[in-house]
């Protein structure tokens, strides 16, 4: 039997039933790959379903302030996801009439779809023949024909795409893509691939030399820069502050506490001693409250965050000039990154924070 003739037959076994797929909504599918795109299904499905009901059609998504899609996205992370598709859904209405491209080079078009997104809406929701490959094709691809290019380099990613054409299945390009992504995250898994039982064991080449780990290649490690955040939650009088994020940087457009960051770890101890701090909140001040320090990882950073509460007892200039001043109970209602929102909850049921004396509290 052929490759593709296999992977159907697994499929119709053990294929996921997802909301999204064969549902022959354009919309839909577009929606959930976006989604989908850095987050697991599992955590995605919510979002999934109260997205579509918020924002039905592709108008009712364009039509959207802004803000209430950065809401909704509120915790799933990488945000220019969201902006992005708020952005393609004005597109697609002033330039598509409303209809969402029917072909993956228009789709290719659209902010935020690159080749795997642009491929698994053509496939998935038109049958257009278009590989859709991501983490789990690469890998299945990898192991079963003994692909040794990294799908890392321009030239690996084109051998891949070149083979996933000639493999695929033309007649069920939307079945097949489906199959050999589900192959991958199910039976192909990375860690531990489920060969015993894997009815591809009569034509896979790293299951017949034994390189399931060492396919497929893997490209060189990113570096990860660390970086580390140091969060003011100044008080004064039943208010505090906060700024929009601007720049190109992570959490654009979303609210945070006056921010410093430093090149290095610093103990809280020091921190508040710097020039820094004493520039921002003053010296007529009183820090109340020092978190632990919180880790997050994010593709190509490292974050440490830490949240210091500090009664002011005079308005500084700094404060005032450069921050919006808001009630503290209200902060809640501005879109801010997870870690900050976070915060806010676990300040509210009294866990996070240690005295600045270092002592746990009660
Ligand atoms: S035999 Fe093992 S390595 Fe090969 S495709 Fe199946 S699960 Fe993957």
């Amino acid at each position: 039997m052929l490759f593709s003739e296999l992977l159907l037959e697994w499929f119709s076994v053990h294929g996921r039933q997802l909301p999204w797929r064969n549902c022959g909504n354009p919309y839909h599918i577009w929606v959930s790959e976006v989604i989908l795109q850095q987050t697991r299904v599992s955590q995605g499905m919510d979002y999934f379903l109260r997205f579509v009901e918020q924002f039905p059609t592709v108008e009712a998504l364009a039509a959207a302030p802004l803000d209430a899609v950065m809401k909704s996205w509120q915790g799933l992370g990488y945000y220019t996801r969201a902006r992005n598709l708020h952005k393609a859904a004005q597109l697609i209405v002033n330039d598509y009439g409303g209809e969402l491209p029917n072909s993956y080079k228009e789709l290719l078009k659209l902010p935020g779809l690159g080749p795997y997104a642009a491929g698994a809406v053509a496939s998935f929701a038109f049958h257009e023949p278009v590989p859709a490959i991501d983490g789990n094709v690469y890998r299945v691809l990898a192991r079963v024909f003994g692909v040794f290019d990294s799908p890392g380099t321009g030239a690996g990613k084109k051998a891949f795409y070149t083979l996933c054409s000639e493999v695929m299945d033309h007649e069920n390009p939307h079945l097949f893509n489906q199959a050999i992504i589900d192959f991958g995250a199910l039976q192909c898994t990375p860690g531990r691939p489920d060969c015993a039982p894997c009815p591809m064991r009569g034509l896979c080449y790293a299951e017949a030399n034994g390189l399931q780990t060492s396919l497929p290649t893997k490209e060189r490690e990113l570096k990860v820069r660390p970086r580390y955040f140091h969060f003011i939650m100044a008080r004064w009088r039943g208010d505090t502050f906060i700024e929009l994020r601007q720049g190109k940087d992570i959490w654009h457009s979303l609210y945070q506490f006056p921010l410093i960051e430093t090149k290095e770890r610093v103990e809280p101890e020091d921190f508040t001693q710097s020039e820094e701090f004493q520039e921002l909140v003053g010296i007529d001040c009183t820090v109340t409250h020092i978190s632990e320090e919180k880790r997050q990882l994010l593709s190509h950073q490292e974050l440490f965050i830490r949240f210091y509460i500090v009664e002011l007892h005079t308005l500084p200039y700094a404060l005032l000039q450069d921050y919006q001043r808001v009630p503290i109970d209200g902060v809640d209602g501005y879109q801010v990154p997870i870690t900050i929102a976070n915060y806010l909850a676990a300040e509210e049921a009294g866990e996070y924070f240690r005295c600045s004396s270092g002592k746990m509290e009660d």
